[in-house]
């Protein structure tokens, strides 16, 4: 929630007449790991907002957080104001369904906007032998940290596929910007990232050792892209990385940006505004985000209702009737 000054600063301030300045309100967007595609388009979407500080009074800061369900999990206790969330994790929260049952349904949940496409990616070391999925059966896998994206969705992947982590020699846990380097060290074999492309990450995992990128195209993988809307089969361009010339195919989901009703209109309104009125600027501040299309934007991947500040934008800028 806003966290405005004590009500006497606030007075004090309109009696010195700087209302705005007095009356400044703090919005934190939870991210992912640093070297994640939510970490920095986080901080661009508050670029953006800060700029126009002196206009709306709302201060933006970004935090590095466990990924999408920490985010959505945070958002719903009023601890962060905003977060990026994949597309299943939105649907879940808001539906209670999947890891948010014992929660229940969190009908407090905002769509804001959708972000880039996150391909489910699987990087193996060069000498494991593993080029596809069913091969990391028997191998040391880090799974992905609690409270990630990337967890929740090898845990349904894991569910469709019919196996267990005990399917794996080892598994592990560590959180993005730890995994590369424990590959890289040989003490896993293979790691997994629902990530954007390019990204920090994947390019630290593919350059610090020799490594693949690895398919995950099977018959149960297509069943649940075929049974669950907010899945779609995924390439990922052959030659983006070091070691993997050919097109790798996958399934992924899409980043959307997310909020609450406890979150005001004109809050909702301003950060909206600010990314749409520049979104030049925006998907130029990461390779990630340079295919945004608006009209995308305003529906793909969003199963929450949208915001009614976001709405409001949407409608005035005629991207939605
Ligand atoms: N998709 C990941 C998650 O939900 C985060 C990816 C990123 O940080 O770019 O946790």
């Amino acid at each position: 929630m806003n966290k405005p000054l004590t009500a006497g600063l606030v007075a004090a301030g309109m009696m010195m007449g700087t209302t705005a300045l007095a009356q400044d309100t703090f919005i934190s967007i939870g991210t992912g790991g640093v070297t994640g595609v939510y970490y920095p388009a986080g901080g661009a979407i508050c670029r953006l907002v800060n700029r126009d500080r002196a206009e709306h009074g709302i201060r933006c800061g970004v935090e590095s957080t466990g990924g999408s369900v920490f985010n959505v999990n945070a958002i719903r206790s009023g601890e962060l104001e905003f977060g990026v969330a994949q597309s299943d994790i939105q649907y879940h929260s808001f539906n209670g369904s999947q890891q948010f049952e014992g929660d229940g349904a969190f009908e407090g949940l905002r769509a804001i906007f959708s972000l880039h496409p996150e391909p489910f990616t699987v990087v193996a070391r060069a000498d494991s032998g593993i080029t596809t999925f069913e091969d990391l059966r028997g191998k040391r896998v880090n799974i992905g940290n609690p409270g990630s994206g990337q967890r929740a969705t090898m845990d349904v992947v894991l569910e469709a596929m019919g196996w267990t982590v005990d399917d794996f020699a080892q598994t592990s846990e560590l959180p993005p910007a730890e995994q590369s380097l424990a590959m890289c060290d040989n003490n896993v074999d293979a790691i997994v990232y629902t990530v954007g492309h390019p990204s920090g990450a994947i390019q630290e995992a593919t350059t610090a050792c020799d490594t693949v990128l690895v398919n995950v195209d099977n018959d149960e993988i297509r069943a649940l892209v075929e049974e669950r809307g907010y899945y779609r089969m995924a390439t990922i361009p052959g030659g983006m990385y070091r070691g993997t010339s050919e097109d790798i195919t996958t399934f992924g989901v899409g980043a959307t940006f997310v909020s609450s009703d406890a979150v005001s209109d004109e809050i909702a309104y301003q950060v909206t505004r600010a990314i749409f009125e520049n979104l030049d600027q925006f998907t130029a501040l990461h390779p990630a985000l340079a295919n945004l299309d608006p009209s995308e934007m305003v529906s793909d991947g969003l199963s929450a209702p949208l915001h009614s500040g976001a709405e409001r934008y949407f409608r005035e800028a005629g991207l939605i009737e």
